[in-house]
């Protein structure tokens, strides 16, 4: 009999959910509001809904191997709670998977969304066939995802994976974690913005600062549309995007050897901008990925692969999904 699962996808805005079976074929995916606002008791309802409307669909067809929730914030892995989250802050120590297996009386596993994301990449993804990855998601903030032997790694107590605030410069802008520089302040949609206002506050962009002014929506979009029509201080922004992202993955190369870095999230899309300072970077920032770059090794040698994610906005619910196939075992869920 077909196993499949339920992957959840709770993002600020959107409510995402899917059902997908354990070869990662999509059988049914719907998208409401997530509409946090209404407080957590509504969207577990609504959730509930939802995953129930497609439990009963697919009652026939497989077999239900649980439900994976992808949640931005802090997870407790042991007891399924979300222990704080930016996005949601009524869900301050909230019980999620007790929550959720009481409603509907399934496996239920909780997991931060940049972690879920890796999964996905991994599962159905750029990292397709890799046993070992990194996953870094620009997005709002930057979030990592770690994956050994196919696995994600959580750390001691399910906090690992912060690789948006690894240091890129140690005086650098404050962030929200308390530290100052993270690569987050320099490489997240958020920071893009803020250094285009620095910018333009300077007297040092003009082009920018009569993008801001002009039709061009002043997101990092807008400003990745400003760098590709040739703005030079748009395409200076993006540099420096590329070289905090050299700094902070070339760390990581150099603690890791990892055989794949992999980078999603809205601003990957703007790879173009930032990928060549990123790559330079990464050269003169890490001695091993400039002795094991694809253009350094000989055909059929392994090297280190920094690549863009393949699935989107999808990566976080494929990812969800995967997690109770996992757990369901091996013999139920083949790699
Ligand atoms: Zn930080």
């Amino acid at each position: 009999m077909r196993i499949y699962s339920i992957g959840v996808d709770l993002g600020g805005t959107n409510l995402r959910i899917a059902a997908v079976d354990s070869d990662g074929k999509l059988l049914e995916k719907l998208t409401t509001g997530a509409e946090v606002q209404r407080g957590r008791d509504f969207v577990i309802n609504e959730m509930c809904a939802a995953i129930e409307s497609l439990r009963v669909k697919y009652r026939d067809s497989g077999q239900l191997a649980g439900i994976g929730i992808g949640v931005p914030g802090f997870i407790d892995m042991d007891s399924g709670t979300v222990v704080r989250s930016p996005n949601l802050p009524d869900w301050l120590n909230f019980p999620v998977r007790e929550q959720i297996e009481g409603k509907l009386g399934t496996t239920v596993v909780l997991e931060n969304d940049a972690n879920a994301a890796a999964m996905g990449e991994q599962w159905l993804g750029a990292g397709r066939n890799m046993d070992h990855m990194a996953m870094y998601t620009l997005g709002t903030g930057v979030g990592g995802g770690l994956i050994f032997n196919g696995r994600l790694w959580h750390g001691m107590n399910g906090m690992a994976n912060e690789l948006g605030h690894i240091n890129v410069e140690p005086e650098g802008h404050p962030c929200g974690c308390g530290s100052r520089g993270c690569l987050e302040q320099y490489a997240s949609a958020t920071a893009i913005v803020r250094m285009a206002q620095e910018a333009i506050a300077a007297g040092d962009a003009p082009d920018l600062a009569a993008g801001a002014r002009g039709n061009v929506e002043f997101t990092s979009r807008g400003i990745y549309q400003l760098a590709l029509q040739g703005h030079v201080s748009a395409q200076k922004i993006y540099r420096k995007v590329g070289r905090a992202l050299a700094i902070g993955i070339g760390g990581m190369v150099n603690a890791l050897n990892l055989p794949m870095y992999v980078i999603g999230g809205g601003v990957a899309s703007a790879w173009e901008a930032f990928a060549p300072a990123m790559f330079e970077g990464l050269k003169f920032r890490s001695f091993i990925y400039s002795t094991t770059a694809p253009d350094k090794v000989g055909p059929g040698r392994k090297h280190t692969v920094v690549t863009i994610a393949l699935l989107g906005s999808d990566a976080g619910l494929y990812g969800a999904a995967r997690l109770p196939l996992l757990k369901a075992g091996p013999s139920q869920a083949p790699a």
